[in-house]
């Protein structure tokens, strides 16, 4: 599972990570604990699927499902299977998202996460195929679905193919919503291209993580594209906040609290609008 808190070369092996926003040398038992934010300053790290599980989901209720599916090489992109094997062996999961369902302060919900590590969570076939899975579980089982998305956008390894999925996901989400049942969006650091550009903006409620970039396109594409300097920080959590594209920003230590706490309500408003 890689931490975005590098090691430093002088410090003896596995026991010590670097902050990469204020340079505090962390214990990594303390960085375990804390689910990858810094004590000291609060920055946030890119955490795996695998954490993002334990931070979201009660203990051991997760169930993988779609475990068949299997990244393939439809175009023979150059280099493309080198690269698969690779961020398979870095990230310890098998494609960019995993998705299943386990439950939330003893609440059942479909769940699933993107894991940056992974060709930087960018979204290919499978990942399309996995998110939908996990909407149409949450449908099957009339539960919430919950989604964590952090990726580079699309996986262009796959060409057209992959930004197929933004229409795939998309339609999965809109079926789900036809039921009443809340998909909760959140946002981790950092959300870009054809994934904000299709389920992970579709959320009921849209969460973020403080300080995660967020945006279709990156600030230097932006800024050769139009030739124009852009404010700064606009593509921070807190801007989007600012300007209402996310409801609510939520540091990661009661990120699953806040996520318990929206779906009782939404649920119990599902309940009362049935009855
Ligand atoms: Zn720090």
């Amino acid at each position: 599972m890689g931490w975005a808190f590098r090691r430093k070369k002088n410090i003896p092996g596995g026991l010590w990570d670097k902050c990469p926003k204020c340079a505090a040398m962390l214990q990594k038992r303390q960085l375990e604990e804390s689910g990858g934010v810094c004590p000291q300053c609060g920055h946030h790290g890119r955490i795996g699927a695998a954490r993002r599980i334990g931070v979201m989901l009660d203990a051991g209720s997760f169930v993988e499902i779609a475990t068949d599916l299997k990244t393939s090489d439809p175009l023979e992109f150059a280099g493309y299977s080198g690269t698969i094997e690779r961020s398979k062996k870095r990230s310890n999961v098998d494609e960019a998202a995993i998705v299943g369902h386990g439950r939330i302060e003893e609440m059942p919900v479909a769940f699933g996460t993107l894991d940056f590590h992974f060709v930087g969570g960018s979204m290919g076939i499978v990942v399309g195929d996995r998110i939908r899975a996990a909407a149409e579980h949450a449908f099957e089982n009339e539960t919430p679905l919950v989604l964590v998305s952090t990726s580079g956008g699309a996986r262009m390894h796959e060409g057209a193919l992959s930004l197929m999925q933004m229409a795939k996901t998309s339609a999965a989400i809109a079926r789900l919503g036809e039921t009443g049942l809340p998909y909760i969006s959140i946002l981790a650091d950092p959300c870009t291209g054809g994934v904000i550009a299709s389920f992970a903006a579709l959320g009921d409620v849209i969460l973020a993580e403080p300080g995660a970039l967020i945006g279709f396109a990156g600030p230097r594409v932006i800024r050769t594209t139009i030739g124009t300097q852009l404010p700064e920080g606009f593509q921070t959590s807190e801007f989007l906040l600012e300007h209402g594209f996310i409801d609510r920003i939520v540091p990661r230590p009661t990120l699953k609290a806040e996520v318990a706490a929206i779906l009782r309500n939404l649920m119990a408003g599902r309940e009362r609008a049935a009855g």
